[in-house]
């Protein structure tokens, strides 16, 4: 069968490798459908991981963890709603289970984390094996649409983390596919979205979700407690990458207030320590998410299939998928999700 395989650092090739063959008791055998590719694609891709000191050891490996496809086989002992022909989306997480964040409940934040299409092979393939707790039937939905659950599931995750809640007002920082889903997961609890950006298509986006969307022109400061009042946002969220920013999340951000750095940067960044006991602000980060939470990825993405779908913008077959990758990271504004079709 076929697969796209990245064999060195930005080097991506669609070849031939072996069938994985019956899936073992407790998995499902796999045909993914659609493949979205992402901001961390493209670190892997360069081998632009800041904890790794040697890039090589990060290949080969066949990418893809924002995933939907069909179940062709199922393993003995799986639940009953996985049935062969079933669509699902993939939740790449898997925690080791005896490490301090598996043993409370946080297998996202696994010291030892096995990601699909990070750590172990990814859905740029044909055929996979996934564990039975890591698909989610995901019913009618086409599955480009399918393939922005995961996205979406980091959204979710972010706004627990970030507590928000009925009608609160929440700055996104950068409407990227993950400010979008941002704007998702925000809305989804009663709150009001305000997303920020410099690129008018991108905010385009944001406004078709229902956000209200600002320009930066001028001091940004001042445009945002325009929209929030006095007291500042509850909650700002940096999906930017851009370092500095997080220290303008601290800035923006009401007093007893949360900021949710959702973006990756290996850069370090200048912070105002004094804010925080001043403001008394929470400064969290956030990884993936939980089981539950990809659950609600699947309902919100089906109930707001209208405004998802145009969040797809470029779709590529299987044989294209170096071209795809290579599309989407040259084309950042362009491109808002590229998916690869298999
Ligand atoms: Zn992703
Ligand atoms: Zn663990």
């Amino acid at each position: 069968m076929r697969a796209a395989v990245t064999r060195s650092r930005g080097v991506m090739e669609v070849a031939s490798v072996p069938e994985p063959g019956a899936p073992a008791p407790g998995q499902v055998l796999v045909h993914p459908e659609a493949v979205g590719l992402c901001g961390s694609d493209f670190h892997y891709f360069l081998g632009d991981i800041g904890t790794i000191e040697d890039p090589s050891v990060l290949y080969p490996r066949i990418q893809g963890h924002e995933a939907a496809g069909t179940i062709v086989a199922v393993g003995d002992g799986c639940p009953p709603q996985l049935a062969e022909g079933v669509r699902v989306a993939l939740w790449p997480v898997h925690g080791c289970g005896t490490c301090y964040p598996c043993r409370i409940g946080r297998p996202n934040a696994c010291t030892r984390l096995s990601l699909i299409g990070v750590h172990q092979e990814g859905a740029l393939q044909e055929q996979l094996h996934v564990p039975a707790a890591q698909v989610f039937p995901v019913g009618d939905l086409d599955a480009p649409l399918a393939a922005l659950i995961e996205p979406v599931s980091i959204a979710v995750r972010a706004v627990v983390r970030g507590r928000v809640a009925d009608g609160e007002r929440v700055v996104v920082l950068g409407a990227g596919p993950i400010g979008q889903a941002l704007a998702l997961a925000a809305f989804d609890r009663g709150a009001e979205v305000l997303v920020v950006d410099t690129v008018q298509s991108r905010l385009d986006h944001a406004e078709a979700i229902g956000a209200d969307v600002l320009s930066p022109d001028g001091r940004l400061a001042d445009a945002v407690r325009e929209w929030a009042g006095d007291d500042g946002p509850e909650v700002v969220f940096e999906a930017t990458g851009v370092p500095e920013l997080t220290q303008t999340c601290v800035e923006l951000v009401a007093q007893a207030g949360r900021v949710v750095v959702v973006s990756l940067s290996n850069d370090p960044a200048p912070l105002r320590i004094g804010d925080l006991p001043l403001k008394e602000v929470d400064v969290l980060g956030t990884s993936c998410c939980l089981s539950d939470e990809f659950a609600t990825a699947v309902d919100i993405v089906s109930r707001r299939r209208d405004v998802a779908a145009r969040l797809v913008t470029h779709e590529f077959p299987l044989a294209e998928a170096p071209r795809a990758i290579d599309y989407a990271m040259k084309n950042r504004t362009e491109v808002m999700k590229a998916v690869v079709r298999i």
